[in-house]
């Protein structure tokens, strides 16, 4: 199949690690990861980039940034730019996921922002989208998404074929309470639909999903024909149940 392409399982370990607990991590995947059959990446705190730098060299595991600046420099106190990021040989960087959006004000316009900024500055936005539980019940799941993907695509123009896509419905982080593989394919069916209509290269995007995945239900969530990996949170931060799901893509 000549449109088979690797998946990608990104950990995202919010607002959690240490020196300590990082360095045990990253040896136990290290240890465990053999040769993975999909890409794998970690999402860490800014201050840990420089270390897991170094944790990650020479193996398959690539770094990712939670955030980017939409600036490039300058008078934005506590902002982390691009540049800085690739200073640290971050290959992604998370942009606009949902508890960015909730508790940080960022609007569809700002998620936007620093998708393109992240391209234009070499490091691929993992760009979240996702409904809340009052938009889902209100019929409105399809609307939302497509919105804030819509933001996206005219921010970057052609360039769309190069960012990656999370579909991570709010009501499913970190909840334990997993889309079921059947609700998820909608949505990302939807997304791959709205990424054809802006280039001819839609089958190239990975649209990873995220929400309570785990050892558990990653293979049957990765089965699914537009489901092109996972976005994990608490399950990325276990050695164990990790690489359960890199094995299960
Ligand atoms: P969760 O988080 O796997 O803990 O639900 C996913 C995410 O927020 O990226």
């Amino acid at each position: 199949d000549m449109t088979q392409k690797k998946k990608l399982i990104a950990g995202n370990w919010k607002m959690n690690g240490s020196l300590q607990a990082n360095a045990a991590l990253l040896q136990a995947l290290r240890d465990g990861l053999g040769v993975p059959g999909c890409g794998v990446a970690v999402a860490v705190p800014a201050p840990y980039l420089a270390q897991v730098q170094a944790l990650v060299a020479g193996s398959e595991i690539a770094l990712a940034a939670q955030d980017v600046s939409q600036h490039e420099r300058g008078a934005f106190t506590g902002e982390v730019s691009v540049s800085m990021l690739r200073d640290f040989g971050a290959r992604y960087a998370l942009v606009g996921h949902s508890e960015r959006r909730q508790y940080h004000g960022e609007t569809d316009a700002v998620v936007a922002a620093k998708a393109q900024r992240a391209l234009s500055g070499g490091v691929t936005p993992i760009v979240c989208v996702g409904e809340t539980l009052a938009e889902r019940e209100a019929g409105q799941t399809e609307t939302v998404v497509k919105r804030q993907l819509a933001a996206v695509i005219h921010a970057v123009g052609h360039c769309v074929s190069e960012i990656v896509v999370a579909y991570e419905p709010v009501w499913a982080i970190g909840t334990g309470r997993t889309a079921t593989p059947e609700q998820a394919q909608q949505v990302h069916a939807v997304l791959r639909a709205q990424l054809a209509a802006a280039t001819e290269s839609a089958d190239r995007v990975l649209i990873l999903y995220g929400g309570s995945m785990n050892a558990a239900n990653a293979a049957e969530l990765l089965a699914q024909p537009d489901i092109d990996g996972g976005l994990v949170g608490g399950a990325s931060l276990k050695a164990a149940d990790f690489l359960k799901i890199i094995a299960a893509a």
